[in-house]
């Protein structure tokens, strides 16, 4: 169930400020308030969808080519594109999700080590 309180909804709204990278009809690209990494961007869709689940069970064609274009975007303006950049979306709890917004994390600008924490 979508909470229309969450967070990036909130954003989405303009309630709460964000800085800016990208915009289209589809999708909004802001900074993360907690950066990991040099370079670590969100990219939303605008649409109500919790996760990576329900965005590919509801989504438009539209919307899931739109979201996958502007993270390339992201990677681009943040200039990473050539450098290597990761994405990331947890879905979940055993993802640690945290907000129930779907979101994919761009990171780059250093070498970002091994993909996971190795246990
Ligand atoms: P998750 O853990 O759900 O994959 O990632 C949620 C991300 O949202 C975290 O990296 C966290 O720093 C970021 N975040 C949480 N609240 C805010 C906020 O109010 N503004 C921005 N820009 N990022 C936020």
């Amino acid at each position: 169930m979508y909470d229309d309180n969450n967070i990036f909804a909130r954003i989405l709204r303009g309630e709460i400020p964000c800085k800016k990278v990208y915009e289209d009809d589809h999708t909004l690209a802001f900074e993360d308030i907690n950066p990991e990494a040099p370079v670590h961007t969100l990219v939303i869709p605008k649409g109500k969808y919790t996760s990576l689940k329900d965005f590919a069970a509801k989504a438009s064609d539209g919307e899931i080519g739109a979201l996958v274009r502007a993270v390339n975007k992201v990677a681009e303006l943040k200039g990473v594109k050539d450098s290597g950049f990761r994405i990331l979306s947890n879905a979940g709890a055993d993802a640690h999700q945290t907000v129930e917004h779907l979101h994919i994390h761009v990171f780059g600008g250093r070498v970002l080590g091994p993909m996971l924490v190795k246990k």
